[in-house]
């Protein structure tokens, strides 16, 4: 399974800064390039699109970016599907920053226009909140399929030259993560803008800090060619002419946002100091490391011990078993969500179990990819007679 590896290329230069200084953060050299996607059939699942993921940090601008992307690999297509308004937690999230931008930047009555809507969802808020109407640009956007909240449309291109008339703000949110080139699209919503625009532009990416502080190795995902911080973001804005206006964290610290308005381009303007940053991100690396092996080890001892499920056929999943190399000894996958019931995980095959089929399989051991259920988890295992050793992440 570990035996083929993608042609190996390699960014000559940082994808925001274009500068070739970078220093090595984490190397895997073969992980599922969509996490999110389980396959009907487990020769498809082993078959399944992978690339390197070959992380280093910019020692000039502080973006971590993946050197060896091969973008080739990630052609969007209407079926992709990479919503996260499925939570709850989320939704209330999302929905606080729709009426918030309203409420900032008087936006009642007045178009909004975002970049990569997806099913719309953030747009609908957006209606919901106040303004006229929500236009959407996304080329993977299938017109046959989506259901849309009236006031909402969504045009299946990709952003137009000029910003349509009367809007008064361009969102994007977690767009700029998956592009090859994130400084091209500022620039494109920069030129969108004229010189007096009112429109506040809206920006939200994963934040690359919380993923070093937190060791958030399981959020890492072949998807994301970047990994921006607060900083280099709006550096990055400024010098394409979006003087911010505010930025921060949010989601318990996992985003990052800025709000910015049209201003002058700043071809010259130097990046911030990346050095305490770019430190920070080689420690990360060296961290993951350990953990990986530390894990692998971990495997190998609870499997010698007697069969072990793993719990949780998300992308955490996904990864764990794609980026610990004693993940071919795991016996079972489980998940509660009926839907993945006989399905399979891309790259390790796994065949995707319910939780009651366990009890016939002799676990000994479950390991639990999301440690928020690990009581939840331990519960159900009781309930179904069993008492295996409950270990998590
Ligand atoms: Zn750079």
């Amino acid at each position: 399974m570990q035996s083929s590896s993608p042609p190996a290329t390699s960014l000559e230069a940082c994808p925001l800064c274009n500068s070739g200084g970078a220093v090595e953060v984490l190397d895997f050299a073969r992980v599922p390039v969509f996490a999110n996607v389980l396959f009907d059939t487990q020769s498809d699942a082993l078959a399944a699109p992978h690339g390197r993921m070959d992380l280093v940090v910019c020692t000039c601008c502080g973006i971590i970016y993946n050197r060896s992307v091969d973008s080739t690999l990630l052609a969007y297509s209407p079926a992709y599907e990479n919503s996260l308004h499925h939570s709850a937690v989320f939704e209330e999230f999302a929905t606080g920053v729709a009426e918030r931008l309203v409420s900032t930047y008087g936006l009642a009555s007045r178009d909004v226009v975002e970049i990569g809507p997806g099913n719309g969802d953030f747009l609908t808020m957006m209606v919901n909140a106040g303004v006229a109407r929500g236009i959407g640009y996304d080329p993977s956007h299938n017109p046959d399929t989506a259901v849309l909240t009236d006031g909402v449309m969504i045009h299946a291109e990709l952003y137009p030259d000029t910003l349509p008339v009367g809007a008064g703000a361009v969102t994007s949110r977690h767009v700029l993560e998956h592009l090859d080139s994130p400084a091209v699209l500022l620039e494109v919503i920069r030129s969108s803008l004229t010189d007096d625009d009112d429109a506040v532009v809206y920006l939200e990416v994963p934040d690359a800090t919380y993923m070093i502080e937190s060791v958030a190795l399981w959020d890492v995902i072949y998807e994301h060619l970047t990994y921006t911080r607060e900083a280099t973001l709006n550096w990055a804005c400024e010098r394409a002419g979006l003087t911010v206006v505010a930025s921060g964290r949010a989601f318990g610290g996992q985003y990052l946002w800025n709000e910015s308005k049209a201003g002058t381009p700043k071809h010259d303007l130097e990046p911030p100091d990346p050095s305490p940053f770019v430190a920070a991100s080689v420690e990360f690396g060296a961290v993951v490391e350990k953990m990986i092996s530390d894990w692998s080890s971990k495997l190998e001892e609870l499997s010698d011990d007697g069969a072990v499920a793993v719990w949780g056929a998300g992308s955490k999943g996904t990864s764990f078993l794609s980026m610990v190399p004693a993940a071919a000894t795991v016996d079972s996958v489980v998940d509660v969500n009926p839907g993945k019931k006989g399905r399979f995980v891309p790259g390790s095959g796994h065949e995707i179990c319910a939780p009651g089929d366990l009890a016939d399989r002799d676990i000994a051991h479950v390991v639990v990819m999301n440690p928020i259920y690990r009581d939840e988890i331990a519960a159900e295992l009781a309930g179904l007679g069993m008492t295996p050793g409950v270990h998590s992440m």
